[in-house]
């Protein structure tokens, strides 16, 4: 039985990523300081044999326990709402730096392969679309998103000298945006802000108008890809996302036609950086993973909404 070690378990992506694992027959360690993170994401692992959760701050070595024996380490551990950049930028630098440092120590002690996880914000506001892993960026290192992008690089800057200089199994991922279950109602991002404002039947809010794009990839596309990556010998970042590129108008016309709500669209200012357009070029996961997303907006969407409306009913 092989052993993953997810941390970011109780978060949106690590809770899906835990489900997946545990499918596939591992022994599932989760780690989770709860930052962004919820309880009731791994509450029905808790039962489970073959789960075992610790509450630990990454950034802290001392909080995480003296594994002797993994094969994967997941590091999804990172706020990843605009709305945390503005309200933990230290940290979220601290969490891509000491905690992948961290976590980078015990990939070499164990032996284990470790898996980044990065981001399309790498890019930043991209001049070349759609983006290829080669194009190194268009990001403002003093905006407000800068704490996350930079975070990122810099998390795999240090995770490509590890493996360089310590022959460390290293493995980076960028993904894009990606929705589904489990993500927290106030977590700020466009998902969850549209479907809330949708069932209390209120205008959505457009920032900047809308006319900014988007390429939205649901989590259990997502998780597959994560995987498929950890089973590969690749070292070098890999995309992974939906390539269906639209703009968040015409995403907000979509929740509103699921939704049956009839308000029409407010706009509201757009937050400095924000990018103006976002597609991943996939081609090296199609090739290299044999991979590319299996479900639709509509069928993404739907198992979205019905999350949704269980939280907005409890
Ligand atoms: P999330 O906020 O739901 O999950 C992050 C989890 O990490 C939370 O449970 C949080 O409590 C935990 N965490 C944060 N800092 C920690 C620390 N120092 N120690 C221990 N736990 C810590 O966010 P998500 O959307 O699930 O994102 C997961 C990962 O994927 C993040 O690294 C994020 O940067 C990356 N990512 C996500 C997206 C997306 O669209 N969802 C896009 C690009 C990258
Ligand atoms: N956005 C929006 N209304 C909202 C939340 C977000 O118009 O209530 C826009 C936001 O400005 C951005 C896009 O939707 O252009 C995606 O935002 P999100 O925060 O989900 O992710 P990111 O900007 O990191 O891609």
């Amino acid at each position: 039985m092989k052993i993953a070690l997810v941390s970011g378990a109780a978060g949106f992506i690590g809770s899906h990523l835990c489900d997946f694992l545990l499918a596939k027959h591992y022994r599932v360690i989760g780690l989770d300081n709860f930052v962004t993170g919820l309880e009731k994401n791994i509450a029905h692992l808790k039962s489970n044999p073959n789960f075992e959760f610790h509450r630990a701050d990454i950034t802290d070595k001392n909080q995480i326990p003296a594994f002797t024996e993994i094969d994967e380490i997941y590091n999804l551990a990172s706020p990843a709402s605009p709305v945390d950049f503005l309200r933990i930028p230290i940290f979220i630098l601290q969490t891509s730096a000491f905690g992948q440092m961290n976590l980078l120590q015990v990939a070499e002690k164990t032996k284990a392969r470790i898996l980044f996880a990065s981001t399309s914000e790498v890019y930043g506001d991209p001049l070349v679309h759609p983006q290829t892993e080669d194009y190194l960026g268009n990001v403002n290192p003093v905006g407000i998103r800068g704490c996350y992008d930079e975070a990122k690089r810099f998390g795999e800057a240090l995770t490509m000298a590890h493996h360089r200089e310590k022959k460390i199994n290293t493995a980076i991922v960028r993904i894009f945006n990606t929705y589904g279950p489990r993500m927290r109602p106030e977590d700020g991002r466009v998902i969850p802000n549209f479907f809330m404002q949708a069932l209390n039947k209120e205008s959505l809010a457009l920032y900047g108008g809308g006319t900014q794009t988007r390429s939205l990839c649901y989590v259990s596309d997502l998780v597959e890809g994560l995987w498929l990556l950890m089973q590969s010998d690749l070292h070098d970042p890999v995309n992974i996302g939906n390539p269906t590129e639209m703009t968040i108008k015409e995403l907000a016309d979509v929740v509103n036609q699921i939704t049956g709500n009839t308000k029409p669209h407010v706009v509201k200012p757009l937050p400095p950086d924000d990018p103006k357009q976002r597609c991943p070029n996939i081609s090296l996961a199609r090739e290299k993973l044999k991979w590319s997303p299996k479900t639709n907006l509509a069928e993404g969407l739907t198992q979205t909404l019905n999350f949704f409306k269980k939280e907005f009913s409890g």
